[in-house]
């Protein structure tokens, strides 16, 4: 035994008394600290409960035509514990059920007193390397739970603006890609939205950068709240124009969700005395819409919701404005 340590706690599940006694005075003399000796199923698994050993050592055949491979197997669903069993019956079929609950050792009777020190030393050595291994299993899956987690954070990061919290140029154009082939495979419209927040330099002038920064966070925050269906995104295209990304909606629908945002917007309040086109805040809109023909890229639906935006500039501001592909 490791010195300076509390002995091993050893319980005897064994019908025959004479035997059970005989094993106890062994253990004993060893050094080992028997906590209780059972003699069929229901007291080894009460025995079991109330004392917690660190080993079990069971016959096979118990009192009462009890089984004691099935009071092992009980007692294990409940604790972490070292099993060796102990028995004279070794047909192989009851071997074979005892091996099904990997017990740590088993001693065939009448064993040599020697043999029943080693083989209890080497059952508990070998139970706790198992638990240590065990333990060990489950640190290295929770911190790959971990490192896995960081990474979903970090690639949600790539794809996120900072100061808005909408879709980036990056996280646009994955979804931008994607959605284009999906429609085309599926023969569904998509919408863009090109959004421009109106003489934005001039807001920037008047109030300073910081309250610009704000005033791009509530622009944002209700692009947001306009693009609610799923699979709609909102995304910052750059600096102060934004793009909406509206999969599967029509025409009628689109035109009525780009009136919305311009509505929306205003009503902010943003105070904007320099914008010529009201005095709040209020953004242009270029919109584009078509069903994605396959083997093409977005490239020329995003050029032309921006013509659409420049004409709404153009033609005053505070608009949106729709650019047909003939006019390409
Ligand atoms: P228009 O109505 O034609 O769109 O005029 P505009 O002044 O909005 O357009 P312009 O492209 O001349 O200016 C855009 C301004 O947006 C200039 C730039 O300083 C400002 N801007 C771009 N990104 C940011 C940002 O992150 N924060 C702030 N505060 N301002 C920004
Ligand atoms: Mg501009
Ligand atoms: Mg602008
Ligand atoms: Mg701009």
């Amino acid at each position: 035994m490791e010195a300076n340590t509390v002995p091993h706690r050893i319980l005897i599940i064994e019908d025959e008394a004479v035997t059970a006694m005989d094993l106890k005075g062994e253990l004993e003399s060893f050094g080992y600290e028997v906590v209780g000796i059972a003699d069929d199923r229901v007291s080894a698994t009460w025995l079991a409960n109330e004392t917690r050993p660190d080993l079990i050592i069971t016959d096979i055949r118990l009192a009462h035509g009890d089984s004691g491979i099935e009071a092992a197997q009980e007692i294990l669903e409940t604790m972490d514990v070292a099993l060796v069993f102990l028995t004279a019956h070794s047909d192989p079929r009851t071997l074979n059920d005892a091996v099904a609950l990997s017990p740590l050792a088993f001693l065939i009777k009448p064993y040599d007193t020697r043999e029943l020190n080693a083989t209890i030393e080497l059952a508990i050595s070998r139970h706790r390397k198992d638990a240590s291994m065990r333990r060990l299993a489950r640190e290295l899956s929770a911190s790959n739970e971990q490192q896995t987690a960081v990474k979903d954070a970090l690639a949600e990061l790539a794809i996120t603006d900072p100061l808005t919290g909408l879709r980036n140029r990056r996280g646009m154009e994955t979804i931008l890609s994607n959605e284009w082939s999906r429609l085309g495979r599926e023969h569904l419209p998509l919408t863009l939205l090109m959004v421009d927040i109106d003489h934005f330099k001039e807001y920037n002038d008047s109030f300073g950068h910081l309250r610009g920064d704000e005033c791009l966070k509530q622009v944002a925050g209700t692009l947001r709240e306009v693009s609610r269906r799923p699979g709609d995104a909102a995304c910052r295209f750059g600096g102060e124009e934004f793009l909406l990304i509206l999969p599967g909606i029509n025409r009628a629908g689109a035109q009525a969700l780009a009136v919305q945002l311009l509505e929306a917007v205003r009503s902010l309040g943003i105070p904007h005395p320099q914008n010529s086109a009201a005095d709040v805040v209020t953004v242009s809109i270029g919109l584009a819409a078509g069903v994605p023909e396959r083997d093409t890229t977005y490239q020329a639906m995003l050029e032309r919701a921006d013509a659409g935006l420049y004409k709404a500039k153009a033609a005053g501001r505070n608009q949106w404005w729709e650019a047909m592909p003939e006019d390409d």
